[in-house]
């Protein structure tokens, strides 16, 4: 209301329109605010990253026989990876901010995708000393989407369940149909380190991380579940989160059956 002019007060419609002009002042100076800290924050992602490299090349550059030099390599190689990995993210996030993404509507099938993704996901697993229990029956409903999309929706989710999760851990994937609404629920659940409840509302925030020298240290960008919701929210679809710290979470999507959007 501080920032509104007075010549916006003088005007006819009186209060009303006051308070309409305030209102979008305020929302533009938001808008303006969340732009500079992306910006800082893409800074801030991207040149951590870059130090490092500088650093390693510039100690290999002076020392090319340093004995530990495959070991310099192999660090910049990894930071490479992450930056091209958050290049990857935010191009992906702004095609879906500017609507050129683009996305197809067919019938998917659900428990195909979650078994390509345990294959793909098999070796993290593995190495994590984590259980996938796919509880996912062969025969599900088909529901309404971009295949592509979803398998990344997917593989966002179970990636997390396997970064934040202490070996040893269970996740289990399931997926059930609610006949009323005919909507499909796919439930990635794991026995994790779980989330604050004061954290539950922002996490995705892009960059929002509740511990941020867990999830660089575990190659995470901090865009995964921004680009989740997204993806989400192009299907019409809406995501949960239920966790108890130190106990686990659970993300279920939900999605519209194929069958009931075509009207059958
Ligand atoms: P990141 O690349 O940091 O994993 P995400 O956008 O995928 O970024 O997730 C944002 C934050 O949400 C993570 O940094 C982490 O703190 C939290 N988070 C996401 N999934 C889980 C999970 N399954 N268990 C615990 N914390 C999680």
């Amino acid at each position: 209301v501080v920032e509104v002019t007075a010549g916006a007060l003088n005007q006819p419609i009186g209060g009303l329109g006051a308070v309409l002009v305030a209102r979008n002042v305020s929302a533009q100076k938001q808008v303006e605010r969340m732009r500079q800290d992306f910006v800082a924050n893409v800074s801030h992602e991207l040149q951590t990253p870059l130090t490092v490299i500088r650093g390693f090349t510039e100690t290999l550059l002076d020392n090319p026989d340093d004995p530990s030099a495959r070991r310099f390599l192999e660090l910049i190689h990894e930071e490479a990876g992450r930056m091209s990995r958050l290049v990857d993210d935010l191009l992906t996030l702004s095609r879906m901010e500017h609507h050129s993404m683009p996305m197809t509507r067919q019938p998917v099938d659900i428990p195909v995708l979650v078994e390509s993704m345990a294959v793909k996901l098999a070796p993290r697993i593995e190495a994590a000393e984590l259980t996938l229990d796919n509880r996912v029956p062969q025969h599900m409903p088909l529901v309404s989407g971009d295949p592509d999309l979803l398998a990344e929706v997917l593989m966002n989710l179970v990636a997390n369940a396997v970064q934040y999760t202490p070996a040893g851990g269970l996740i289990t994937v399931s997926m059930a149909l609610d006949v009323g609404s005919h909507m499909v629920g796919i439930s990635v659940k794991d026995t994790g380190i779980g989330i604050p409840a004061q954290d539950l509302p922002r996490i995705f925030e892009r960059f929002y991380r509740v511990d941020r020298a867990r999830s660089r240290a575990s190659g995470g960008t901090g865009l995964g579940l921004a680009i989740v919701k997204h993806i989400m929210e192009l299907h019409g679809g809406r995501i949960e989160v239920k966790s108890t710290v130190g106990a686990g979470t659970e993300f279920i999507v939900w999605l519209m059956e194929y069958e009931s959007e075509q009207g059958g």
